[in-house]
């Protein structure tokens, strides 16, 4: 058979600024982009590997979980396949159909899918709503409470630390000491925060974390990352009967070759970065700040931002889409025009943004730009 075309050139999202969260903490600094090429190949990273993918020394990925263990204060790390799967891991390991778990309702689709697969009933954290969706941590004991006056007893509390729509990031210490009241273990989604921002385990009094390679900590992927405190270690990576090195939960390996490469090769410098976690703070909430400036545009979520990722509500721009010939594909195409992408096409009455890792000189020209636009149509 003859192949069909699957243009493989992605110039325009590469060499234009990206907004799109998403994107934002996944760039690959110059050592990773080396570490892609070296290890390209399948099971490149499994020649040295006597049986277990956590003890290979050459690369030596023992070291490196060492360190990723240090860099996060948590007991024991694994890698994943990605948050996700960390998640199905931990629920699996502590949990049995049937079960009831209690989440945000700011959770990751991936959290409730990761329940559902293994057959989890989810009781609900609700946040405040419209503006600020916050999740308020108290809001786990009344919930875990209202549970066990109907004599259940839910096996695992799970946080999203930083959300995907709002970008709201949750106190995390509060939730776990409830945590630690109740005996009821909890699992504090990073997909957003680790690599990003400084994670501590034990100040966040977290007993599980997980994290995502491709999301925030410059790696390729897929990849996550699995912390677990010692005293769920056992539990949550028993070995198999009768293949006795293999961890269950694991399935043995988990991700090879180029997304563990990459994720290795950017430690140092996502260690680095988090240092300067204060400084994304402040040129996001400048950035808010310019951006509400110019007019019927406004800032959802938690006020003012302790994270990257913006969620703007835009009725300047929904109202000059009305008119307009493109109609909604003006914004997308406006910034386009000026290299910046990363909003969805046709998407004029909200939209998420985050400015991470730009250089201030970036970020002013991404304010400039969205000013010129809205004085461009405005009346
Ligand atoms: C992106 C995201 C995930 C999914 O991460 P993967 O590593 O792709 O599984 C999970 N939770 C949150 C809050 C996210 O933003």
């Amino acid at each position: 058979m003859e192949c069909q075309d699957y243009s493989l050139t992605r110039t325009v999202e590469r060499d234009s600024l990206n907004l799109n969260p998403l994107q934002r903490g996944g760039f690959l600094p110059v050592e990773a982009r080396k570490a892609l090429f070296e290890f390209s190949d399948g099971y490149s990273v499994c020649d040295y590997c006597a049986g277990r993918l956590d003890e290979i020394k050459k690369p030596s990925v023992t070291n490196f979980l060492d360190d990723l263990a240090q860099f996060l204060k948590v007991d024991t790390v694994r890698t994943v396949h990605g948050a996700r799967e960390g998640k199905f891991a931990v629920m699996h390991a502590m949990c049995k159909p049937g079960d009831t778990i209690v989440v945000d309702g700011n959770a990751h689709y991936t959290t409730h899918l990761a329940a559902e697969r293994n057959g989890l009933n989810m009781a609900e954290v609700p946040t405040s709503g419209h503006p600020h969706y916050r999740v308020n941590p108290e809001g786990y004991r009344e919930v875990v409470d209202q549970l066990q006056d109907n004599g259940e007893e839910p096996s695992l509390l799970v946080l999203t630390h930083v959300d995907g729509n709002y970008g709201n990031l949750s106190d995390s210490s509060i939730v776990g000491k409830i945590a630690a009241e109740k005996g009821i273990p909890l699992l504090l989604n990073c997909a957003y925060s680790m690599g990003r921002l400084p994670i501590d385990a034990k100040k966040l009094k977290a007993d599980f974390l997980v994290g995502s390679g491709h999301k925030s900590m410059a790696a390729s992927g897929p990849i996550g990352v699995l912390g677990v405190k010692e005293e769920w270690a056992e539990q949550v990576l028993k070995r198999s009967p009768r293949h006795e090195v293999k961890e269950l939960e694991m399935l043995g390996c988990t991700s090879r070759g180029a997304p563990l490469a990459t994720l290795m090769a950017s430690l140092p410098h996502v260690i680095e970065r988090t240092k300067k976690w204060d400084d994304e703070v402040q040129k996001t909430r400048k950035f808010v700040t310019e951006m509400e400036k110019i007019g019927e545009i406004k800032q959802i979520g938690v006020r003012p931002k302790e994270h990257d990722l913006v969620r703007f509500e835009t009725p300047l721009f929904h109202q000059i889409a009305e008119t307009h010939p493109r109609r909604g594909f003006f914004l997308y195409e406006e910034l386009k025009k000026r290299n910046i992408v990363g909003i969805k096409r046709g998407q004029t009455q909200w939209f998420k943004c985050s400015i991470y890792g730009f250089t201030p000189q970036q970020a002013d020209y991404i304010i400039l730009s969205f000013q010129e636009i809205g004085q461009k149509y405005g009346d």
